[in-house]
């Protein structure tokens, strides 16, 4: 599918073949990305994102391209010039193309792609059914909290659940449970909410943040420490969260069914809602 692509100052379409052989992101995985999307052309928790961005930038030490005003007139461009109105925007910073070598030169060009997809996000249906989860090992590095493109045990972790009949992982560190590989992992207990503490361990998903801030607001009690893969069982609901899912019941793990509560389907509806009015002109 041809979609709208923004490459390092011009715009063109992904039928165009733009990244150089010698790109670090491409033989490194140097680079950093990042997801948001966008509905009836708006898009939602973008100052978020690119904050998050601009961290994981820092962090490994690629030049930010660009500043925020920059950054958010590229997006809305981005989506004005594309055909649908639904869908995510895929962002990625790499250090920059050079000859192949560990070392690089501090000079470099970073270079910059974001391009539009289609995307139909879950129906009311799929938000009543949710996921299901099997869980694996967490085989991933130690700057979870890096976006970085450096998806491979992700991939791998993925491909395990598709081939068990599953919609996700739930990582496993050393008894500890983490996250899914592209979600965020909470449960409810004794009318509380649970959650791991935004460290190296995970990424801090800006829904997460959103969903906790929602959570706070309304009076929940919130918990942000380790869970025990043993404490998984002996809770009374389960979800994920993610920008493509935003709050998604689990329904079982390991084959073994979750609980179902009142508590979830709550912070899905203060979840739209919240999109909703992020979304708004
Ligand atoms: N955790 C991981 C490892 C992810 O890759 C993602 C999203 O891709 C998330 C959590 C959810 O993050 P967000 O809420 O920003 O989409």
């Amino acid at each position: 599918m041809n979609d709208v692509l923004y490459i390092n100052s011009r715009f063109t379409t992904t039928s165009e073949r733009v990244i150089g052989v010698e790109d670090r992101g491409f033989q490194f995985g140097d680079a950093v990305y990042e997801v948001f999307k966008f509905v009836g052309k708006r898009p939602v928790f973008l100052a978020d994102h690119y904050q998050r961005m601009e961290r994981g930038l820092r962090e490994i030490e690629i030049h930010s391209p660009w500043d925020e005003a920059a950054f958010a007139a590229i997006m809305r461009e981005l989506i004005a010039r594309t055909a649908f109105d639904d869908g995510i925007v895929y962002i990625q910073v790499s250090r920059g193309e050079g000859e192949r070598a560990h070392f690089y030169s501090d000079d470099l060009r970073p270079t910059v792609v974001a391009y539009t997809r289609a995307v139909t996000f879950p129906d009311a249906a799929k938000k009543e059914r949710g996921i299901r989860l099997v869980t694996t090992a967490d085989l991933r590095w130690k700057h979870c909290d890096v976006k970085s493109v450096n998806l491979l045990a992700n991939v791998l972790a993925k491909k395990k659940a598709q081939r068990a009949g599953a919609d996700e992982v739930l990582l496993i560190d050393g008894g500890i449970v983490r996250e899914g590989a592209s979600a965020s992992f909470f449960v409810i207990r004794g009318g509380g909410v649970i959650t791991h503490p935004p460290d190296e361990h995970i990424l801090p998903g800006i829904v997460r943040d959103r969903v906790l801030q929602l959570v706070r607001a309304a009076g929940i009690p919130v918990e942000e420490r380790p869970l025990r893969e043993s404490e998984l069982f002996d809770v009374d609901e389960a979800f994920i969260t993610s920008t493509s899912m935003s709050v998604m019941p689990v329904s079982a793990i390991d084959g073994r069914t979750m609980r179902r509560g009142p508590l979830t389907p709550v912070l899905q509806r203060l979840l739209d809602e919240e999109e909703a009015r992020d979304a708004s002109p």
